[in-house]
């Protein structure tokens, strides 16, 4: 489950970690309020479950109060990455002169937490990792005693990030206390990028992505509290569906996970891209696709829609009722492709004759279908 940058920094601040002063908001006289309370310069930032905010525009220093005014109206009507900015945090501005990346996460291949460290944070850190690995340095502690982490512990890892013995301290502090929270509250990833030294030479967390474990919600009535999501991933979780928004123009529906990436694959190989990842599920509920339909249809930018399924357990004319039943349903306002093969598939095609569904006989003259109609709407 992700948590936003401003419900990430509390539980820092409950944990001890240094953070800038800040306040959520979600208008922009709201925005003017919190400025007025914090002074001037801040920092405006979006509020959105994906990465890469300040690239895209999402993160503003403002000097003045119209600024404020006018920045947060800008950013609050802005959609990064498909997801709609309603919330904003306005932050005490930091003069950095020094930012570093730390996080801590489970790393699956090793079956070990660790601490992962860059003296070169701020930047993307997977870009480092690709040209540079040498700059990316690891820690990795035994997860029976993560929560009971001492500082004495990680400080020569600190002291590889912090050449100055009290900002090391510092870091070390802190890398502390992310083990506790880790542990204490069913963290799967707490990412600090940048962790910054200021003018006075405090170490600061300027950002802040928490990933909590979705198997431990049942245990963590705290965490669940968190949860803010948007209406259409509460939709999704709500109707047993996998669904993820993306930037492209083809909705995708497809039964399985793996199949679905694989559709992505091959839509994106022959030049088109996907709307959105959803997995239908292995099972044969036609109103699960009505669902799905759904969701896909509420995004404008989709042109096309494809669905590719395979008849395992799933029966092709399920799925077919299911987008029949769609139709009724809903103004279905773009061409339909459908590539199925397998269970019941000959009762499917059955039901779409006459219909002006589109029936791909292959998986890949579907994607050749659906990205020569993405192009041309
Ligand atoms: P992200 O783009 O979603 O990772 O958002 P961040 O919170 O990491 O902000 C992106 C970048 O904006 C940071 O790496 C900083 O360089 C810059 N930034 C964020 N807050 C401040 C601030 O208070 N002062 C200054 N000078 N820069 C900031
Ligand atoms: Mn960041």
């Amino acid at each position: 489950m992700k948590i936003h940058e401003y419900q990430a920094k509390e539980l820092f601040r409950e944990y001890g970690i240094p953070t800038a002063s800040d306040i959520a908001v979600s208008t922009a006289e709201e925005a003017v309020r919190a400025a007025e309370k914090l002074g001037l310069p801040a920092v405006l930032k979006a509020q959105v479950h994906v990465g890469g905010r300040g690239k895209a525009g999402g993160i503003k220093l403002v000097e003045t109060m119209d600024q404020v005014a006018t920045t947060a109206e800008a950013i609050l009507s802005m959609s990064i990455k498909g997801l709609p900015v309603r919330k904003l945090l306005v932050a005490s501005a930091v003069n950095i002169k020094k930012e570093v990346y730390l996080s801590l996460l489970i790393d699956r291949g090793a079956s070990k937490v660790v601490f992962i460290g860059c003296s070169e944070g701020g930047v993307e850190i997977e870009q480092t990792a690709k040209t540079s690995p040498e700059k990316i340095l690891r820690f990795e502690t035994p997860v029976s005693s993560l929560g009971a982490l001492k500082e004495e512990e990680c400080l020569p890892f600190a002291r590889k990030l912090f050449p100055d013995a009290g900002q090391a301290g510092a870091a070390a502090r802190i890398m502390a206390a992310m083990g506790r929270m880790f542990v204490e509250r069913d963290c799967s990833l707490i990412e600090i990028n940048p962790l910054v030294v200021d003018e006075n030479g405090t170490v600061i967390a300027l950002d802040a992505k928490v990933l909590l474990d979705d198997n431990a919600l049942f245990r963590q009535p705290k965490n669940l509290e968190l949860r803010e999501e948007d209406p259409e991933e509460t939709a999704a979780r709500n109707g047993h569906l996998s669904f993820v928004r993306l930037d492209g123009e083809i909705g995708c529906m497809v039964n399985g996970a793996g199949l679905a990436m694989a559709t992505m694959d091959i839509v994106k190989h022959f030049g088109g891209s996907p709307a959105n990842f959803l997995d239908v599920g292995g099972s044969s509920d036609p109103k699960k696709v009505v669902d799905g339909f759904k969701l896909i249809l509420e995004d404008k930018s989709v042109k096309v829609i494809f669905l590719n399924i395979f008849g395992g357990i799933t029966r092709c004319d399920d799925i077919v009722k299911g987008i029949l039943a769609a139709r009724e349903q809903f103004d279905v306002r773009v061409p339909i492709v459908i590539r199925m093969a397998g269970t019941n598939e000959a009762e499917g095609r059955a039901l779409l004759e006459g219909t002006d569904m589109m029936v791909a006989d292959s998986l890949e003259e579907g994607a050749k279908t659906v990205v020569e109609i993405g192009k041309s709407r």
